[in-house]
């Protein structure tokens, strides 16, 4: 049975995730949606996923365009006059992963209700074989990375910096490095060469996977780094003196200055964000698709998560590192990237996780809530978990999806108050354990 998580499919490759897998998800789409564009970050199993999707796509009738090696945002951006899109990509997971991520042609992930259509087509195998000369015409098409470049030109600008840019041999090897010189920077890139080994580092943008870039940086006297993950949906940075700039914090700088309507970010983010800024903050569930969805309904102008993921409605409903870079260039050009953040509250932030016994997964949902109630906080929402809201701070509890285990997570505006907050918060989720 294939389920779709909140970023598609994902799995291991060629043991999971397999050309019959791809295959049937082609026949699924293409007689759901018709014509697909097709793309795929440089993983090594991913000429093999994106060839067996595109057949599938043929044998029920529709067409199906290789569109070769692109970032996600680049092919999210390109499915315009398709019935949908497919990315074959594990976007941060390490080289022996890969996935299908589906998208529609306003540049929006598919939503929940999308992919449980595909999942019902795909356990009822709901499609017809084309007859022989009814087979869909396949075409192929280089141009969607030189697409993307001029769309980001279009809508930043220019800007004079020296930037290093790390991609993490990924798919945005084609579209950062270039735009930013063609913005005008100077460009020192790393890891650019497309490779689905991912000899440079892990293609997730860690703090830790990004030693080279932090010691790059001020080596070379630039004024920032950039790094993406393999598939380009996500941007982190570095500043001019090599210190990390992590999700969160570009979030927030994002927001105070593209958020004039509304801001959307996940429960799990800072409440720096209520503090610094002036417009509503909506809270949605944990997955960028819900974030899109959400800004899509409040009509909010910008959007993201603190794995750095950003949304920028006015461009594309598709998380888009390079132009989150670009954007971010732009800023670096008026002012270093210190005296940005510097403008920004921190707030300590309490993490731990308690075990519990696989099997009562569903006696702990049914315990949490009453348990948490007895804290009496000023508002619970749960929309993912149970986020319990007090004047001074908040916690985050929740199931991980992964393993057995309860999240607990709690920020204050000082620190002794985030661990008051999180050791009751922990007190209570124990008594719902069994
Ligand atoms: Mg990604």
């Amino acid at each position: 049975m294939v389920r779709f998580g909140s970023s598609g499919i994902r799995g291991l490759a060629n043991v999971d995730v397999i050309p019959e897998l791809a295959l049937d998800v082609g026949r699924a789409i293409g007689a759901l949606y018709g014509d697909v564009v097709v793309g795929r970050d440089p993983r090594l199993s991913g000429r093999m996923l994106s060839y067996a999707l595109q057949a599938g796509v043929l044998a029920v009738g529709g067409g199906a365009c290789d569109a070769g090696i692109t970032s996600t945002p680049t092919l999210a951006r390109g499915v315009g006059g398709y019935g949908c899109g497919a990315v074959i990509t594990a976007s941060h997971n390490p080289g022996e992963y890969n996935g299908i991520k589906l998208w529609n042609p306003d540049g929006m992930a598919f939503s929940t209700e999308q992919q449980e259509e595909v999942e019902r087509s795909l356990d009822a195998r709901d499609w017809k074989a084309a007859r022989w000369d009814e087979t869909g015409r396949h075409t192929e098409r280089a141009d969607l990375p030189g697409r993307h470049r001029e769309a980001i030109l279009r809508a930043v600008g220019s800007a004079e910096v020296h930037v290093v840019v790390d991609c993490g041999c990924g798919a945005t090897a084609n579209v950062t490095p270039y735009v930013l010189r063609e913005m005008g920077c100077k460009v020192t890139a790393l890891n650019a060469q497309m490779d689905g080994h991912f000899p440079g580092r892990e293609p997730e943008p860690t703090e830790a996977n990004l030693a080279a870039l932090r010691t790059a940086v001020p080596a070379l006297g630039a004024d920032l780094g950039i790094a993406h993950d393999g598939d380009g949906d996500r941007m982190v940075a570095v500043d001019e003196k090599g210190a990390f700039v992590g999700g969160d914090k570009l979030l927030a700088l994002f927001a105070k200055q593209r958020a004039r309507r509304g801001l959307v970010v996940p429960v799990d983010a800072s409440m720096a964000f209520d503090d610094a800024l002036d417009v509503p903050v909506y809270r949605t569930r944990v997955g960028d698709v819900y974030v899109a969805q959400e800004i899509k309904r409040r009509g909010a102008d910008f959007g993201g998560e603190p794995s750095g993921t950003f949304i920028f409605p006015s461009e594309t409903m598709c998380p888009d590192g390079p132009l989150a870079a670009a954007i971010l260039v732009s800023l670096v050009k008026e002012r270093p990237m210190k005296q940005w953040l510097a403008e920004i509250p921190a707030y300590p932030i309490v993490r731990s996780s308690i075990p519990f016994e696989a099997a009562a997964r569903t006696a702990v949902l049914g315990s949490m809530g009453p348990a948490l109630a007895t804290l009496h906080a000023d508002e619970v929402t749960t929309v993912d978990g149970w986020r319990l809201a007090f004047s001074d701070g908040w916690a985050l509890v929740r199931l991980s999806g992964t393993e057995p285990r309860v999240r607990v997570t709690a920020e204050a505006r000082e620190v002794a108050r985030a661990k008051e907050i999180h050791d009751r918060v922990s007190e209570a989720v124990r008594r719902a354990l069994p």
